[in-house]
């Protein structure tokens, strides 16, 4: 008995959708972009939420640290909010839909498409993101999941920003990878995978979309990132948010990217699962059966919930403590 898209299980909203109008005019000239300056020398922050519009975890984070009053002890905190055009658009009878307007935003981050004649609104809104993004040493973009799955910082194709992760102890997971068939994601753009600079990227899934815990593990990875930057004073950080954790690593070696609209899952998969034998059935795709293709592989992030022709529908990996 497969598992069709129509038979996934709906997540109560627990955190109701947040008004962010208030932050429309930051100080910066872009809408919905902040910056807060210490005064001293150091680097360059850039924090951002609603990447995709139904995740607004990181925005109801991003927001109290602005309501906090918080400022770096170094340096300078940027706080983006990109896709808030989709994200006005959330409708709790059908929650997923304002993920994005025209296109997903976290899949137009090549020079091509940025700099293409476009009318896409995620594309013109990420042009004016762009002058703050050449400035960041160190970028945090805030996400959450489809599935009610165990948070991981997806810390994307270089070694700097994996030892990055590291160092900050959150969280338990960290994901490897070499991002999307179908565009590129902020993390994998510019200065943040080029080998002649030292910029980082991370991308935190922080849990299941309007769930109370995506809050909360949005809120722990940002002060654990801010701290490692090293501009955020430890007295400040809430005691909660102190811990570190022992951590593993998920290489993802593979994708499933779906050939048809009809891609089933043998189970309900959340995600994390370890599959032992080599060969087992995992989904089908128009009928066609899909295996892992080793043994002991892991599966990351599987989803039905977007799923069409050229989208990844689940990443398979190994895992290893570290
Ligand atoms: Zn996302």
């Amino acid at each position: 008995m497969f598992i069709t898209k129509t038979a996934l299980p709906s997540y109560p909203i627990e955190v109701g959708h947040p008004d962010i109008s208030h932050l429309k005019n930051g100080n910066t000239g872009v809408d919905y972009v902040h910056r807060l300056t210490s005064g001293a020398p150091g680097p360059v922050i850039l924090l951002n939420a609603l990447m995709h519009g139904n995740e607004y975890s990181g925005a109801v984070v991003l927001s109290n640290l602005l309501k906090k009053g918080l400022k770096p002890t170094c340096g300078t905190w940027i706080l983006s909010f990109s896709n808030v055009a989709a994200f006005q658009t959330f409708d709790p009878k059908d929650p997923d839909k304002s993920r994005f307007l025209d296109m997903d935003m976290n899949r137009v981050w090549t020079e091509e498409k940025l700099s293409a004649k476009s009318d896409i609104r995620e594309v013109k809104r990420a042009r004016n993101l762009i002058p703050f993004i050449k400035e960041a040493d160190f970028f945090l973009d805030l996400h959450s999941m489809h599935e009610a799955c165990e948070p991981m910082m997806v810390t994307g194709t270089t070694q700097r920003a994996y030892e990055f992760a590291k160092r900050m102890g959150y969280p338990r997971v960290l994901m490897r990878d070499e991002g999307h068939a179908d565009g590129k994601r902020l993390i994998d753009y510019g200065d943040f995978v080029n080998p002649e600079k030292a910029a980082i990227g991370l991308l935190i899934e922080a849990g299941h979309h309007w769930s109370v815990k995506s809050v909360e593990n949005s809120e722990h990875t940002l002060y654990r990132f801010l701290a490692t930057t090293g501009t955020l004073s430890n007295h400040s950080i809430p005691p909660q948010y102190q811990e570190k954790v022992s951590q593993v690593e998920v290489s993802v070696s593979n994708r499933c990217v779906a050939q048809t609209q009809d891609v089933q899952f043998a189970q309900n998969w959340l995600g994390m699962e370890v599959i032992k034998e080599k060969e087992t059935i995992i989904a089908s795709d128009s009928g066609e059966p899909v295996k892992t293709p080793f043994s002991n592989c892991v599966l990351v992030m599987p989803s039905l919930r977007h799923v069409m022709p050229g989208v990844t529908f689940v990443r398979l990996g190994t895992l290893k403590e570290i």
